[in-house]
């Protein structure tokens, strides 16, 4: 089965709001192994809708429409399709009566426009509604499938999760269950971990293996079809031991996972407490791992040092370092990580300096970053040479700095999870 997702508004041609819906809508359907090969957005014209719906047929066996299902003018989804595959649209007695029971529970009036949104193309099978008032329909006709679903994301994530999702699995293959398994990597490039893993990827079958590359990381999701749940897991578990046999060095978490979540879960697992000095960074670095509940019990506190007079001042460095070697250096960076470590009196000391970008700082090209740690009677730095834009550059180095920390305190002999 493959299919195409035509999302109707037009202002997702204006650029106003994002077709969030389609990465939702195909990011599930993966999970099904269906195939997207289009994503579709059309404005609130029924020509041009129609048109579309014409080019979706002649290259889809699933056509899903988000959006323009609602009460007012301008959503014509269901009445285009109506019309284009000749259906009348019928009232859904259980979708009328949820709307009048909306509205006579706010003791609101309700209009004819209102009571529209409970018509369906007939023959359509109803997808419930828990989240707003118009349903969503499913329809198989001339051998395609048709899946409507309402525009607003809280509406439309739950129904098709629900309501949809069920019903293609049952189209698909009746009685097969679906899971998937996200692996997480960090420190490797996505084109040398499909190199390295490239007879798997050449022979996949069930389970497949799909890498996606983002922000610096790579993760590869592994979907198995089986007759039960236990079995879909077996099939990922002997995948998922056969790629980390590969590139289990790089791996570092699963599905949610962040580097900066599995750190602190490290610092907090082994009693460890940490403050950072930054730079380039701004804070970012403990913004990061405040993100996760009960950082407290490690992240102490830090500085932002942007100049060098802060970096002088707050943390005590010397001029004569920041002249002989500069700011961008292994010595800045590893005399950040030690000052700011007896400052907050932390276990850790973390230092960032660098060139974000675009210009060159301090006679360094732009992107080169320094890392520094502090541990025990050690200071220990890391270099980077980084190509993206000023802001991309300073996500990964709060990305490196997780991974080089986690890495270290494997090396000194500190217990993962
Ligand atoms: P409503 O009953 O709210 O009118 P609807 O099914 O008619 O629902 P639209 O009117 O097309 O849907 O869109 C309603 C809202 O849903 C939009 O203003 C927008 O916030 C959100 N939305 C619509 N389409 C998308 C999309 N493709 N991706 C993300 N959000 C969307």
């Amino acid at each position: 089965m493959n299919a195409e997702i035509i999302a109707v508004g037009s202002e997702l041609l204006l650029g106003q709001i994002a077709n969030t819906n389609a990465k939702f809508i195909s990011t599930q359907l993966s999970e099904l192994g269906i195939n997207v090969f289009y994503h579709t957005v059309v404005g609130d014209n029924a020509d041009r809708l129609k048109s579309a719906i014409e080019i979706a047929e002649s290259r889809a066996d699933l056509i899903i429409f988000s959006g323009g299902l609602g009460p007012t003018k301008d959503d014509l989804t269901k009445e285009t399709i109506a019309g284009h595959l000749g259906l009348p649209l019928v009232f859904d007695e259980m979708a009328l009566s949820f709307i009048e029971q909306f509205f006579a529970a706010r003791g609101r009036g309700m209009t004819e426009n209102n009571r529209k949104q409970a018509l369906i193309l007939q023959g359509s099978e109803v997808l419930a509604n828990h989240h707003g008032m118009a349903p969503g329909m499913l329809l198989e006709k001339n051998g395609l499938t048709y899946i409507l679903l309402p525009g607003p994301p809280k509406e439309l994530e739950p129904m098709f999760q629900f309501e949809a999702k069920p019903k293609l699995a049952a189209l698909l293959n009746v009685g097969r269950v679906i899971q998937s398994h996200v692996l997480r990597f960090y420190g490797i490039g996505e084109a040398e971990l499909e190199v390295r893993i490239q007879n798997i990827l050449d022979n996949q079958t069930n389970p497949t293996v799909a890498p996606l590359a983002s922000d610096g990381e790579v993760t590869l999701r592994i979907t198995a079809g089986a007759q039960n749940v236990e079995e879909a897991w077996k099939l990922i578990k002997e995948k998922e031991e056969e790629i980390l046999a590969i590139v289990g060095e790089y791996h570092y978490g699963y599905n949610d996972d962040s580097l900066a979540s599995k750190l602190v879960e490290m610092l907090m697992h082994n009693n460890l407490t940490i403050s950072a000095a930054e730079s380039l960074t701004a804070g970012l670095f403990q913004s990061e791992l405040a993100e996760v509940p009960g950082v407290g019990a490690s992240l102490v506190g830090g500085v932002i040092t942007y100049t060098p007079e802060a970096k002088m001042n707050q943390l005590g460095i010397e001029k004569s370092l920041l002249d002989n070697f500069g700011i961008v250096s292994s010595e800045c960076a590893g005399a950040m990580a030690r000052k700011v470590r007896e400052k907050f009196g932390t276990d850790i000391g973390v230092g960032l300096t660098g060139a974000a970008g675009p210009d060159p700082h301090d006679g360094q090209a732009p992107g080169t970053i320094w890392i520094g740690f502090s541990i025990g009677d050690s200071d220990y730095t890391h270099k980077l040479q980084l190509q993206g834009m000023r802001n991309t550059n300073r996500i990964r180095s709060v990305k490196f700095a997780c991974s080089y920390l986690l890495r270290l305190l494997v090396e000194k002999g500190y217990r993962k999870i």
